[in-house]
């Protein structure tokens, strides 16, 4: 039998986690640094958390899930994003008695049944953080000052922040209304799914990808100038954060997040080297979502951010070479005794945060110095019997080729006082 991924999955081999963790790692420090506590909610939760925090009228909820019955008779689906999982555990482990604003990050995996293309997968990784119990404009800002901080950190300065606003159910319902009727006598020549969104979400004809759609929309109505005017306040007040902080960006008023708890700010970053899944990053406010899932009134914002699209762009920009990791000592050892006495020596510098390399196949000196070249160790260090009677070995600077005797007693002292320069 002939094993293979599923369709949509892939395996992330260990040339490759070095980027992976550099990225996580950056995203951890900045989100720590900014007040954030890390959050794991599950794989997979009760089907309706998703039909409601994510919305019935959403793709997602209509065609992307992965839902099943377990045995015993129970639907769950695997999160297809993070937000509503996050949501829950904010209501259920009374997060909103806390003080507030609660600000929670996570790294996950979500699951969407889709056409499987570059940067478009069936699992998928997040990169996500949240703000509960925030309402005005400055909560807007520091979320995108997160995101503008980690890309900076990352050395990516190609991706451009686009931003909108979609109003709150006050003025959106309004400008629903006129939507339809601007869309009235153009819908019959819409695609199938602008049809069917054209009672449950009109707001989504708007961003609608299908050329003949794209032209109905060319004269449509925007929600931007159609805000009340405390969206419209929170929207200057947004622009005017991103202006003091310089952070640039456009606004565009076709941004429209396809979720029905999505209120006043939604945003997007977006690659330059745009193609159809140019879009990096998406984020809003939901001030309606805590409360939909049963929760108090909460507002909330918050984004999440595909990681394998960020790798497209950090690849594509050389950021991201899949460089190895390389020893900073290998040991080649001669005879049993030099062995053990290196695998001491090799295991304290390991516990001082040195990467040191031996050999586990018993190969001969000379192999154990090609292995030491092919894995690119800086220094070699070879140990025999004589060395260890006479205390000295020789250490050979690989880059240079150099030859220098180094007491052992001495490398082992300074192992010990933490000082791992070796040379
Ligand atoms: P798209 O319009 O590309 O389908 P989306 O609006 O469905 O994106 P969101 O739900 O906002 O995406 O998810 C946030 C981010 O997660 C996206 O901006 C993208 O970077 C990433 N993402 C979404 N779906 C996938 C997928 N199937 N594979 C890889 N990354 C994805
Ligand atoms: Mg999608």
């Amino acid at each position: 039998m002939k094993v293979t991924l599923p369709k949509g999955t892939k395996d992330i081999l260990p040339d490759e986690m070095i980027g992976w963790r550099f990225v996580e790692n950056t995203f951890y420090q900045i989100c720590i640094n900014s007040g954030y506590g890390e959050i794991r909610t599950p794989v997979f939760e009760y089907t309706n958390l998703f039909n409601r925090g994510v919305g019935d009228t959403t793709d997602i909820v209509q065609k992307e899930m992965y839902t099943f019955n377990d045995k015993g008779g129970r639907s769950l689906t695997l999160r297809p994003e993070g937000t509503a999982g996050v949501a829950r555990s904010f209501i259920e482990k009374g997060m909103a008695s806390l003080p507030q604003p609660v600000k929670l990050f996570y790294m996950i995996t979500a699951y969407r049944y889709e056409n499987v293309q570059k940067g478009r997968y069936r699992e998928f990784n997040q990169l996500g953080a949240e703000i509960f119990g925030a309402a005005g404009p400055v909560a807007d800002v520091e979320v995108i000052s997160l995101l503008n901080n980690f890309f900076s950190k990352l050395g990516l300065d190609k991706l451009s922040l686009e931003i909108n606003s979609i109003g709150c159910p006050g003025c959106r319902n309004a400008y629903n209304v006129k939507l339809k009727e601007y869309y009235s006598d153009r819908i019959d020549g819409m695609c199938a799914d602008c049809k069917r969104r054209f009672d449950t979400n009109p707001l989504r004809l708007i961003d609608c990808k299908n050329e003949s759609c794209i032209a109905a929309s060319l004269d449509a109505p925007l929600m931007l100038d159609n805000l009340c005017g405390e969206c419209a306040s929170h929207f200057s007040g947004v622009k005017a954060g991103l202006d003091s902080l310089d952070i640039k960006y456009t606004v565009n008023p076709r941004i429209v997040r396809g979720l029905d708890y999505y209120t006043k700010t939604v945003f997007e970053f977006v690659s330059e080297n745009v193609g159809t899944q140019g879009t990096v990053c998406g984020g809003g406010r939901y001030d309606g979502l805590v409360e939909s899932l049963g929760g108090s009134g909460t507002p909330g914002i918050g984004f999440s951010l595909g990681v394998e699209r960020l790798f497209m762009e950090l690849e594509s920009n050389n950021i991201i070479t899949g460089d190895k990791l390389v020893p900073e000592i290998y040991f080649v050892t001669i005879g049993e005794k030099a062995y053990a006495y290196a695998r001491k020596l090799s295991c304290a510098l390991r516990r001082a945060g040195v990467y040191t390399e031996m050999d586990l196949l018993g190969r001969s000196v000379k192999a154990q110095m090609k292995d030491a070249d092919r894995k690119n160790a800086r220094y070699v260090l070879v140990v025999g019997d004589d060395e260890i009677r006479q205390n000295k070995a020789q250490i050979k600077i690989m880059e240079t080729g150099e030859l220098k005797d180094v007491s052992l007693d001495s490398i082992y002292k300074r192992i010990l006082e933490k000082k791992v320069q070796v040379v």
